[in-house]
């Protein structure tokens, strides 16, 4: 399949075997606290770019779906799990997680869903003591580091043979 338009946005999941593009700015940015989505993520929220259905599409691969209620369809990636979609049945839109995104920092959230399973200290967490992925690995592990994670760009074939 070729696609003539230019994505806005790709990204992926954490192995690369699911990869999509989005081909115009997502319609908002937020996260959301309901206890679903903490469950599905294994996280205390979900954040995610909602994306106008025509404008996204799967380049490589594509999500498995567990059907997390009657109305509502988890995608993840079946080789690595990676979070990669939530979509109601008869949507418009589809709900990709922003952390998938190449440049999540793009796409900074500006509303909060679910807030009924907010953690009671979730305003508190800016203000955790902090220390960089440098400065908690030794040298030689960090050095020896095998990173078997899909860089952040689309590649013509991962992994590089
Ligand atoms: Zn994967
Ligand atoms: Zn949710």
């Amino acid at each position: 399949m070729t696609e003539a338009r230019k994505p806005v946005h790709s990204g992926g999941c954490q192995c690369g075997a699911v990869r999509f593009a989005v081909y115009a700015e997502p319609l908002h940015s937020a996260i959301c606290h309901c206890r679903m989505c903490q469950k599905a993520f294994g996280s205390f929220f979900a954040p995610f770019a909602v994306v106008e259905l025509g404008q996204f599409v799967w380049t490589r691969g594509g999500p498995t779906i567990f059907a997390s209620s009657q109305i509502s369809q988890r995608g993840f990636c079946n080789k690595c799990g990676t979070p990669l979609s939530c979509f109601s049945n008869g949507s418009a839109e589809i709900n990709i997680p922003t952390g998938s995104f190449d440049h999540p920092e793009k796409l900074p959230p500006t509303f909060q869903a679910g807030i009924e399973g907010r953690m009671p200290w979730f305003a508190d967490m800016q203000s955790l003591r902090g220390k960089t992925t440098d400065q908690l690995m030794p040298k030689q592990v960090l050095k020896e580091l095998e990173n078997r994670q899909h860089p952040d760009h689309d590649t013509p074939a991962w992994p590089p043979e």
